[in-house]
């Protein structure tokens, strides 16, 4: 780990250099290969779409009740569901795709925001204003003391309990760095209006690591483990990572969740960067991504997201043909959410406030009141402009008037992290949320966060129409006494919910 600074303009020199040559471990791709081949087979996906085309409308209604069965869908049955054209058949997978939303996951919808820790990049992934040809952006990578500053005013001010800390790939940013950032990050106590504000769950979002290095930010407590394939068509891939780079390796990326998995880090998120192909293929891709996790580990992903490509500083687009429009953005979100039912969909502050109102019935978690830029929570708090942005944003938003739109639509915003702090991950978690048991647990861990954020932070509007909600999840919970819910429970629940209007924070089931 490096105390001190020797990389003041980032970029690809000397010393980086040699770190690079480090990072990829042959070994740790071709113990997952079968037959020299990785699991994406573009010609088997490309021939799944085309024998699927024109599905007949009594086979897409067979595969939607087959998605109620909350297993992940065969390559064959999504090819179907992404070929429909009829738009009433779409709104019929929409309406399916919400109910089985709210069979799995409810009402909740979860929050969070990133910290972006560090903009320097020895890669030059053609999209980003991140890239190391890129001259046109400040860089830095955030002392420990400025990460602890950006996560006291997330949890202090904004009150966020979950955040993703992003990072560029970058030896100043290694994973030393990363697990002593996810520390100082959970070391921080900020007084709110009543209880402490901290933050209970870090998610990461950094590039694919070896298995060494993800044991280190699993003993560091990481939540999730996200890592984008951006695309899954090889070709395409190659285009937009150069060769030479490290991310220009398309199978050491493919296989980062695998090898996380193998490090004992069993909660991973994959992506995909829509925009920079076909957005059907994409979604046959983090189909099968989930499809070989669940093959080989019992267990596929945790979310997926759905990023789009969005304008970045001095960046050049002119390249892109596969554009997703607002249409297809959302199809790929039904898709998706019938096809890997079990999995958490984010949708992200990239998009407009009228793009996430219409796709939110849909996914299970969002950002808010998020900032993308190097150290730009503190930035914003001292009113200086930011000039260190991966990209701009669609939501600008803060979290209060997120939550107040959300309970305004009927959702209740979660802010539990109980399940990875009492162990409930993994296949563990998997299990619950297939049987709907999880949800049980998610209910009343959502009613108690939500009553802790609206008496630390919530407005006197937003309290209003929040109580609202928690007044009718009360009443539900009640009603479920001795089906879902045991008289003990219900009644540790009506206790807990008391104690915490009294002062008292951070109680779970
Ligand atoms: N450097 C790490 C990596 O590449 O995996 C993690 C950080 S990177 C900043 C996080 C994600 O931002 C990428 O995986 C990519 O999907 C997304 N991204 C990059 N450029 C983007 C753009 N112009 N618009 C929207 N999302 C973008
Ligand atoms: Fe670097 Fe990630 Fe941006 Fe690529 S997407 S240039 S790896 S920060």
């Amino acid at each position: 780990m490096l105390n001190h600074d020797p990389y003041p303009d980032g970029g690809v020199g000397t010393v980086e250099r040699p770190w690079m040559d480090r990072v990829i471990r042959p070994d740790e791709i071709e113990r997952y290969l079968i037959n020299g081949k990785d699991f994406i087979d573009d010609n088997f996906i490309e021939l799944q779409l085309r024998r699927n085309a024109r599905p007949d409308p009594a086979r897409i209604r067979d595969i939607i009740a087959k998605a109620f069965a909350i297993e992940s869908l065969d390559p064959e049955d999504t090819a179907a569901l992404l070929n429909v054209q009829d738009p009433d058949l779409w709104e019929e997978i929409f309406e399916a795709a919400a109910k089985i939303k709210n069979k799995v996951y409810d009402n909740r919808i979860v929050t969070f925001a990133p910290l972006y820790c560090g903009s320097r990049c020895v890669n030059d992934c053609t999209y980003c204003g991140f890239r190391s040809s890129n001259k046109a952006i400040e860089r830095r990578a955030l002392t420990f003391d400025e990460i602890e500053a950006e996560a006291r005013i997330m949890a202090g001010k904004l009150g966020h309990k979950r955040i993703v800390a992003v990072y560029g790939e970058h030896p100043s940013t290694d994973a030393d760095y990363i697990a002593e950032s996810m520390r100082r990050i959970y070391s921080v106590k900020e007084q709110a209006r009543v209880g402490l504000g901290e933050i209970r769950r870090v998610n990461i979002n950094a590039a694919p690591m070896s298995i060494a290095d993800l044991r280190k930010l699993g003993d560091a407590g990481i939540g999730t483990y996200q890592v984008f394939q951006e695309t899954y068509h090889h070709n395409t891939y190659r285009q937009v990572h150069p060769a030479g780079t490290i991310k220009g390796n398309f199978d050491w990326r493919l296989y980062a969740l695998h090898r996380a998995m193998d490090a004992g880090i069993d909660d991973v998120a994959a992506g995909a960067l829509f925009g920079l192909y076909d957005w059907r293929f994409e979604v046959m891709g983090m189909l099968c991504h989930t499809r070989d996790l669940e093959g080989r580990f019992g267990l596929g992903v945790h979310t997926v997201s759905v990023p789009r490509i969005e304008p970045a500083a001095d960046t050049d687009f002119s390249w892109l043909t596969h554009r997703v429009s607002d249409v297809d953005f959302k199809r790929a979100i039904g898709v998706l959410r019938l096809s890997i039912p079990y999995a958490g969909l984010i949708v992200t502050c990239r998009e407009s406030p009228e793009m996430i109102r219409d796709v939110i019935p849909m996914c299970t978690q969002r950002d808010a009141s998020s900032r993308i830029g190097v150290g730009a929570y503190e930035d914003a708090e001292s009113g200086q402009k930011e000039k260190r942005q991966q990209f701009i944003l669609g939501d600008t938003r803060s979290l209060d008037e997120v939550i107040c739109e959300l309970a305004s639509m009927g959702y209740i915003t979660s802010f539990c992290t109980a399940g990875y702090r009492c162990g409930r991950t993994g296949d563990k978690i998997m299990g619950l949320l297939k049987s709907g048991k999880e949800g049980c647990f998610c209910k009343l861990n959502a009613v108690l966060t939500f009553k802790e954020w609206l008496d630390d932070f919530g407005t006197p509007e937003t309290r209003a129409v929040g109580e609202k909600i928690i007044a009718k999840e009360v009443a539900e919970v009640q009603a479920r006494t001795s089906i879902d819910f045991s008289p003990l429970m219900v009644r540790k629940f009506e206790d807990d919910l008391a104690r915490i209007g009294q002062g008292e924070r951070d109680i779970y089931f």
